[in-house]
């Protein structure tokens, strides 16, 4: 791709955009094919894809734009039905990459399955003989699935812990196995369950326990992509208020987060904001994301903010988002959803780390487009401009009487479906 920059875009119409997204290589004539087509989900596909199925539910698909993530640009592709979420993002991408632009990484994929014992007469003993199998324990989950060992990743690793060793409940004392997997590109879900219920029988035999639960935990705290911005303030200027005062407001917006799970689960939601659509648009499994970042947002005991914000040395802001990322680019749904696969072509990333670490960049970005809105004006400003045109169309105004109707509600401050339909009257008379 050329370049994620491009001016105007949000003034065209959805044809002219995709042309313009053409012309800067974004997607291949494919993915071209795909966008344009007016089933994008067939009815076939979908009904194999879940049960009872009865039609499919789109969606729009919006593009983040401006994005600079370590040196290569990213046209992001978003799917989510609420407004102003992808200009937001686009707006923040765009003074990020005046600053350089996102700073991200990745850890290693390893994700975690999870086997859980009970009634061990000997819990300890239990443990000990389970950490003395580790090598024989990863070489039977490994020829459970060989195409993924092929691949370079694998079982690599257990740990056990005791829960509740001191209850007197038999419901309560459990011995719990972690396997360690690396699931390549791959969300993994499947590959891990197979392993974990292939060890059951050698679990129950080594514990003398019996073997419960076999499955993933979503908690995938050593699958972790991290993004980092740092923004020196004049970047942060808006209307009357001075970059020090917008990036001061930030941090003490921050600091209200931290410290309160009140605002801190507002604060995540709209973090969550940018992450869905993205993991949404690639055919990922968002309720995994969802539930892996907030349980992340509690690891210290108490739910907290997922970013950090602070100042440097310099007086610039700087911003960190750390989550897990249990996202693939292949699996599941991605590879039988056309639109995950477009989704993916306009990406352009090579592998699940690559994307996992797009997706925190986004994430950190529309944490702050939020914060500083929040800070200034308050949020309400800018997003009942962009809401205005979804109470146009509710209040039943089509065509041209839905930019008319939108901007006549914004122009007398007054964004309500009645006011709207009593728009839509007068026009129409
Ligand atoms: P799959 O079962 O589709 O497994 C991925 C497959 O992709 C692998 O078996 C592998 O097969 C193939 N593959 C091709 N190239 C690669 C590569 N580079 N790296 C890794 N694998 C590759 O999907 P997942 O195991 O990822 O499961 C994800 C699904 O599980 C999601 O739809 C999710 O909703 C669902 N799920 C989620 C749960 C949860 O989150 N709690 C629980 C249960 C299911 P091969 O090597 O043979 O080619």
């Amino acid at each position: 791709m050329q370049t994620s920059r491009i001016p105007g875009f949000y003034k065209q119409t959805v044809t002219k955009r995709r042309e313009l997204l053409k012309n800067v290589e974004a997607f291949t004539e494919e993915a071209f094919h795909v966008l344009s087509s007016p089933e994008p989900l067939p009815l076939d596909t979908a009904d194999n894809m879940i049960e009872n199925v009865i039609g499919t539910f789109p969606l729009p698909l919006g593009t983040g734009l401006n994005f600079l993530i370590n040196g290569k640009e990213y046209i992001v592709p978003m799917v989510i039905e609420e407004p102003s979420v992808v200009a937001s993002a686009s707006h923040i991408a765009k003074i990020v990459r005046e600053a350089g632009g996102f700073t991200t990484e990745a850890t290693e994929r390893v994700m975690i399955g999870q086997i859980q014992v009970i009634g061990c007469t000997d819990f300890h003993k239990a443990k000990a003989a389970l950490l003395h199998a580790e090598d024989a324990l990863i070489e039977q989950a490994n020829a459970s699935y060989p195409s993924i060992v092929k691949r370079g990743g694998g079982a690599k690793e257990i740990g056990v812990r005791i829960l509740n060793k001191d209850s007197m409940s038999n419901y309560q004392q459990m011995l719990v196995l972690h396997l360690y997997i690396n699931t390549c590109d791959a969300m993994g879900a499947n590959i891990i369950n197979t392993m974990v219920e292939s060890l059951a029988p050698t679990v129950e035999e080594l514990t003398g326990g019996k073997v419960y639960l076999r499955i993933l935990s979503n908690l995938a705290d050593r699958c972790l992509a991290c993004a980092t911005c740092t923004i020196p303030p004049h970047l942060l200027k808006t209307g009357d208020f001075s970059g020090e005062e917008v990036r001061d407001g930030v941090i003490h917006a921050y600091e209200f987060a931290a410290s309160d799970p009140y605002r801190a689960v507002t604060h995540n939601k709209g973090i969550m904001n940018g992450i869905d659509p993205v993991v949404i648009a690639t055919g990922n499994d968002w309720r995994a994301v969802e539930a892996g970042a907030h349980a992340y947002a509690a690891r210290d005991g108490q739910y907290t903010s997922m970013t950090t914000w602070s100042v440097d040395a310099e007086g610039n802001l700087v911003g960190e988002l750390e989550l897990p990322m249990s996202v693939g680019i292949v699996g599941g749904s991605i590879n039988v959803h056309p639109m995950a696969q477009a989704a993916l072509d306009i990406l352009h990333v090579s592998s699940a780390q690559e994307l996992s670490q797009v997706i925190v960049a986004v994430g950190l970005a529309q944490n702050l487009g939020a914060l500083k809105a929040l800070a200034t004006d308050g949020i309400q400003k800018g997003h009942m401009a962009l809401h205005s045109r979804s109470v146009a169309i509710a209040a039943g105004a089509t065509g041209e009487l839905i930019d008319i109707v939108s901007k006549k509600l914004v122009e007398i401050n007054e964004i309500r479906v009645g006011k709207a339909k009593e728009l839509v009257e007068e026009y129409i008379k």
